[in-house]
């Protein structure tokens, strides 16, 4: 008897723990019906975007992903469990999942104003130094904190970062591996470069892009916290010269330069040593000797603001210098 009540409970304790696996999900399932979809926002390469209610305006992300494919939902789950750990000032505030077959989307909070894209690249906006600081120490700090919750963007942009009454807020983080699974993205030896991507992706995954294009399209890249740090060096770079790295040379041209270590030349710059030494620790060839987001913050911190607004001040002059550029 006693045997059979020890199988019995083991059946329970079992039962209870995949009970638990497939609820997962559902403490952030939005009940379809209680989401309303009312327009498109816009389409990126992972699919469109539709803006929604459910208590409030929120952003519908649409994802192509083959709910029949145990490795694809297996991924989406493993994504989405990291996102539900997330909350901070300067991130996205995921809401959770919508899911009426075929369709799966992944709800976050509707972010209003611009994207620093939109900004700098389509309305031509130049920020002032002191500006360029706080934004970029927004995001360092957005950043810091995903890593700290062991979360790596993937794919940190100007697209993805948006400005909402002078705060940032970091969007698509870690949708690339799922995506990287969309049916789209699963055509083999097709290899999709978007436009402007490049110039965000470290050397090592530009050499592992170069791999790729002779074989297998469906590889993961290897994305780590310090390939992050990379793609922030790209910002940075973008808030202080208003255009993206390489940004007149063709796709191949990138790929030839970057895997061979070759940096943007940033002569042109207007900004002190201290400044352009950022772009260079976050640009390194080495990984390894890439800074983390804390010593990023630390190092803009120190940069010298310019007193009485956005313009250097005489009494404050900048020192010019190439030798940051090695
Ligand atoms: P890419 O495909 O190269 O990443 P993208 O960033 O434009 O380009 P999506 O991220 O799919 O592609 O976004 C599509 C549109 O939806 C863009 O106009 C984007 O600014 C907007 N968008 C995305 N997330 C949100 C959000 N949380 N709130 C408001 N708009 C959003």
């Amino acid at each position: 008897v006693e045997c059979i009540d020890d199988v019995d409970m083991a059946d329970q304790v079992l039962h209870r723990k995949n009970s638990h696996k497939s609820n997962v999900l559902s403490e952030w399932d939005i009940p379809p019906d209680q989401l309303e979809i009312t327009e498109l926002i816009g389409t990126g390469r992972f699919g469109p975007v539709y803006k929604g209610r459910w208590h409030g305006d929120v952003a519908v992300k649409m994802l192509d992903i083959d709910m029949s494919d145990e490795e694809q939902l297996q991924a989406f789950k493993t994504e989405v469990s990291q996102f539900k750990k997330t909350r901070h000032d300067y991130v996205v505030l995921f809401m959770g999942t919508y899911l009426k077959p075929p369709k799966l989307a992944i709800v976050t909070s509707l972010c209003r104003g611009m994207t620093l894209y939109t900004r700098v690249h389509q309305r031509g906006e130049r920020f002032g130094m002191n500006k360029a600081i706080v934004l970029a120490t927004q995001v360092a700090q957005g950043m810091g904190y995903l890593h700290a919750k062991g979360i790596i963007h993937k794919d940190l942009k100007s697209k993805n970062i948006f400005l909402e009454n002078g705060k940032v807020v970091i969007t698509d983080f870690a949708l690339f591996s799922i995506m990287r699974l969309s049916r789209e993205n699963r055509r083999p030896n097709v290899m999709v470069i978007p436009d402007g991507w490049l110039c965000y992706l470290a050397p090592e995954l530009i050499t592992a892009l170069r791999v790729d294009s002779s074989g297998s399209s469906d590889r993961e890249l290897p994305f780590s916290t310090t390939s992050d740090i990379y793609s922030f060096g790209t910002i940075w770079y973008e808030l202080l010269a208003g255009c993206l790295p390489f940004h007149k040379e063709l796709a191949e041209s990138i790929i030839w330069r970057v895997g061979k270590g070759i940096k943007q030349p940033l002569t042109h710059l207007q900004a002190s040593k201290d400044v352009k030494d950022v772009l260079m620790m976050c640009w390194n060839y080495n990984p390894e000797k890439r800074p983390e987001f804390t010593d990023i913050i630390k190092t803009l911190n120190r940069l010298p603001k310019k007193r009485g607004g956005l313009h250097r001040s005489p009494s404050h002059p900048l020192h010019l210098s190439r030798s940051a550029e090695s």
